[in-house]
C-alpha cells in the first residue's frame, strides 16, 4: 500500500511547486484519441470509440490552430483566488466569440467518420438557427440540458466537443498558480464544472496523487484518495471493477461508490496501468457505469461525448 500526501507535501515534494492543481499538457487531445484508437480494437463499442478517437483528433486541429489565448486580467484572477470562484466560469459566463465557428470546424472533419444518423444531423446544421445553438451550448455548460429533442440529443456530443477545445485553449494563458487553491471542492477551480473522473497519477516521489479531472477544461485538482467528491463522505466507500473470468477486464478503471448520496465516480490509476487516459478509458467502460447502476449508484461524472435523453 503507497502512502498518499496532502496537497502541501506534494508542494513541497515538488521542490517549490506550490499548486495541488495541474494544467493539460497540450497535446491533451491527440492523447485521448490514440488511446481511444487503441481501446477500440476487439472492443463491443468498436465503432463509437473509433468515432470519439476521430473527434479527438479534430479536436487537437482546432486547438493548434487557434491563436494564443489572452491572459484574464490580473484583477480578476486575483479576486477569484481570493475568493475560491473559478476565473473561466463555464455555468455562469459567456460563450467564447464565434464558438460556432469550431463547431463547424469540427463537423466537417468529423462528418466521415460518423454514424449515419449523425450524418444526416450534420448535413443539416447550417439549416439550425444560430440562437438554438447557443442556447443548447449554454445548457451543456451549465448541466442543465434537456434533450428529449433527438437532433439535439445528436449533436450535444459535438457541441460538448467544441466547448472543451474553447475551455483547454483558455486554460492555456494561466499558469497552475492562478487557479484557486486551498479547498477540495466538487466542481473545477478552473471553470467551476463537474468532473468527468478521477485519476490517479504517479507523484515524483513515487507515490499514488489523485486528482478530479474536470469534465470540459481538463484541469485536475488534488482530491484525497478515499472520499466522495461529489459530497466529501469517507466512510463506506467501496470499489466495484469489471471482472471477467480470468480477472479484471479493465484494470485501471475502479468505480467509486458512496452510500451516502449514492453517486458513483469512477477512479482511474496510472499505478494499475501507466497507459490510461481518464477520458478515453471512461468512455471505454460505460459496462462498468451499467453494473453500479444496477446496484443503485447514479454516474457522477460528466462525459460531454456522452448525453443521454
Ligand atoms: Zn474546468
Ligand atoms: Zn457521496
Amino acid at each position: 500500500m503507497q502512502n498518499l500526501l496532502s496537497p502541501e507535501e506534494i508542494a513541497t515534494q515538488a521542490g517549490g511547486e506550490t499548486s495541488p492543481n495541474r494544467l493539460p499538457e497540450s497535446r491533451l487531445f491527440a492523447h485521448r484519441g490514440q488511446r481511444l484508437g487503441t481501446l477500440a480494437e476487439g472492443h463491443a463499442m468498436g465503432d463509437f470509440l473509433r468515432f470519439a478517437a476521430g473527434l479527438c483528433h479534430a479536436q487537437q486541429q482546432r486547438l493548434d490552430s487557434l491563436p494564443l489565448a489572452r491572459r484574464p486580467d490580473l484583477a480578476l484572477l486575483t479576486r477569484c483566488r481570493q475568493h475560491g470562484m473559478p476565473p473561466l466560469d463555464a455555468p455562469g459566463g459567456d460563450l467564447p466569440d464565434a464558438w460556432q465557428d469550431t463547431l463547424r470546424t469540427l463537423a466537417a472533419t468529423v462528418s466521415g467518420l460518423a454514424p449515419a444518423s449523425l450524418q444526416d444531423t450534420l448535413a443539416t446544421l447550417s439549416d439550425i438557427p444560430a440562437q438554438r445553438l447557443d442556447t443548447l451550448a449554454r445548457s451543456i455548460l451549465r448541466a442543465e440540458e434537456d434533450l428529449s429533442d433527438p437532433l439535439e440529443l445528436a449533436l450535444a456530443p459535438l457541441i460538448g466537443a467544441s466547448l472543451q477545445v474553447l475551455w483547454t485553449h483558455r486554460l492555456s494563458s494561466l499558469q497552475a498558480e492562478d487557479i484557486p487553491t486551498g479547498f477540495e471542492g466538487s466542481l473545477c477551480p478552473a471553470c467551476g464544472s463537474h468532473p468527468m473522473a478521477s485519476f490517479v497519477r504517479i507523484g515524483d516521489a513515487g507515490h499514488g496523487v489523485r486528482y478530479a479531472t474536470c469534465s470540459l477544461c481538463a484541469c485536475e485538482w488534488h482530491v484525497t484518495r478515499i472520499k466522495c467528491v461529489s459530497c466529501h463522505n469517507t466512510r463506506g466507500i467501496t470499489y466495484e471493477g469489471l471482472q471477467g473470468e480470468s480477472g479484471d477486464l479493465h484494470k485501471g478503471v475502479k468505480a467509486e461508490t458512496c452510500p451516502e448520496c449514492h453517486a458513483s465516480l469512477k477512479i482511474i490509476s496510472m499505478e494499475k496501468d501507466p497507459l490510461v487516459d481518464a477520458f478515453a478509458d471512461d468512455l471505454a467502460t460505460l459496462a462498468l457505469d451499467m453494473l453500479v447502476d444496477e446496484a443503485g449508484f447514479h454516474r457522477a461524472g460528466r462525459n460531454l461525448f456522452l448525453f443521454m435523453p
